[in-house]
């Protein structure tokens, strides 16, 4: 099969390690049998230096041509005292939008060569951890209605929560697919006690779960959810919430596996396309100089290679590739510990690339 993926490689650490992820996808083409074709586009700070926009026309058509796009990262100091529709930022944002990416996928994987990096106890957090979080992307709070009036206690500010009945549905089945996958078990998090918008939430995930008999659903209010997911995480399979409770809970999962280098995303819209990234920055300390962990980048094309392109024993590939660098000892600067052995951005890339 030949494949379109538009690569976005961005700016700081961006083009260091979307350029490892190349490699290991070109050796997985080889391996498997399949050709890939990358579209270099300009996107973030560097597109504002080039073209005076952050996601000019050109990147995002190429994106809508693709089968999938896969982004580094964007940003940087160069580009902080700009206006907010002018900065790299507004370009990730733009691109969510236009592509219709309503569904977020991160997984919180704590590899159990790493599980000393982790922030809880090893009595909590045992041997490994992996944890899906889907999150709803371009609904609730963040895009409803919002404005100031005047109240009877000064200026009143107010956003708006609303969720509608197929919005909760698409995310629910894509959490019930996944879930299906994995063992089979989906956490659904609202404020049911407390929101209508959580109530309708939770009365569309249950109907959408007579579906899929064989998975198992529970539903949990988002404060005990924050609770348990430090007290004791290894009970959650996939999350499924809202997009602001979701922006919250992944970022705290992401944060129990103690290694920002490590971890991918996927962003899907309707159909197989989707936008693959780190969920790290573009590190503008280490940018330039090799210190780059490109494995988060890597297993975002792990996820690519998944969900866009279902080809499950070529994600395997990559997944086991990064286990075995991992068990052999290599490791980056950021994830580095005694007796291990310190590589570089290119090094690592090649050892995963070797093992594929
Ligand atoms: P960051 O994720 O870039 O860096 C935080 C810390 O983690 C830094 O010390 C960095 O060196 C380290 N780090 C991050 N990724 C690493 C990797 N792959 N290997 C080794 N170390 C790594 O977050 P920040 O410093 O808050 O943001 C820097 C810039 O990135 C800002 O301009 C911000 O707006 C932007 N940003 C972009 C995205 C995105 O493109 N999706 C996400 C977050 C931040």
């Amino acid at each position: 099969m030949e494949y379109r993926i538009a690569v976005l490689p961005g700016d700081g650490i961006g083009p260091e390690v979307t350029e490892q992820a190349l490699l290991v996808l070109e050796q997985v083409g080889r391996r498997f049998g399949h050709s890939f074709r990358f579209g270099k586009l300009l996107a973030g700070g560097c597109a504002i230096d080039a073209t005076g926009t952050p996601l000019p026309k050109e990147t995002l058509d190429e994106c809508m041509k693709s089968d999938a796009v896969l982004l580094g990262a964007m940003g940087g100091p160069k580009w902080d005292s700009l206006p907010g529709d002018k900065r790299p930022e507004a370009g990730l944002l733009g691109l969510r939008g236009s592509l219709g990416l309503f569904a977020n996928l991160r997984p919180a994987i704590l590899n159990k060569e790493l599980r000393d990096a982790s922030t809880l106890r090893p009595d909590v957090i045992g041997e490994s951890m992996d944890i899906m979080v889907v999150r709803e992307l371009t609904g609730g709070i963040y895009f409803g209605e919002r404005g100031r009036r005047a109240g009877k206690m000064g200026q009143e500010a107010y956003d708006t929560e609303s969720y509608s009945v197929g919005e909760v549905e698409r995310i629910a089945r894509i959490a019930f697919e996944i879930a299906r996958k994995r063992s089979g078990k989906v956490t659904s998090v609202d404020k049911a006690n407390v929101l209508e918008s959580s109530r309708l939430w939770r009365e569309v995930v249950t109907e959408v779960a007579r579906d899929y008999p064989d998975v198992a659903l529970e539903h949990m209010y988002v404060d005990n959810a924050a609770m348990q997911l430090v007290r004791n995480p290894k009970q959650f399979d996939v999350i499924v919430t809202t997009n602001m409770f979701g922006d919250i809970l992944s970022d705290e999962a992401s944060m129990i596996t103690g290694s920002i280098g490590m971890l991918p995303s996927a962003s899907l819209a309707e159909g197989r396309f989707g936008l693959y990234e780190p969920i790290h920055g573009s590190a503008p300390d280490i940018a330039g100089q090799d210190k780059a962990n490109p494995l988060a980048t890597i297993l975002s094309v792990a996820m690519m290679l998944r969900y866009t392109m279902q080809l499950e024993d070529e994600a395997r590939a990559v997944e086991k590739a990064v286990d075995r660098v991992l068990e052999e000892g290599y490791r980056t600067g950021d994830i580095m510990s005694p007796g291990k052995k310190l590589v570089g951005t290119r090094e690592m890339g090649m050892l995963v690339a070797g093992y594929i």
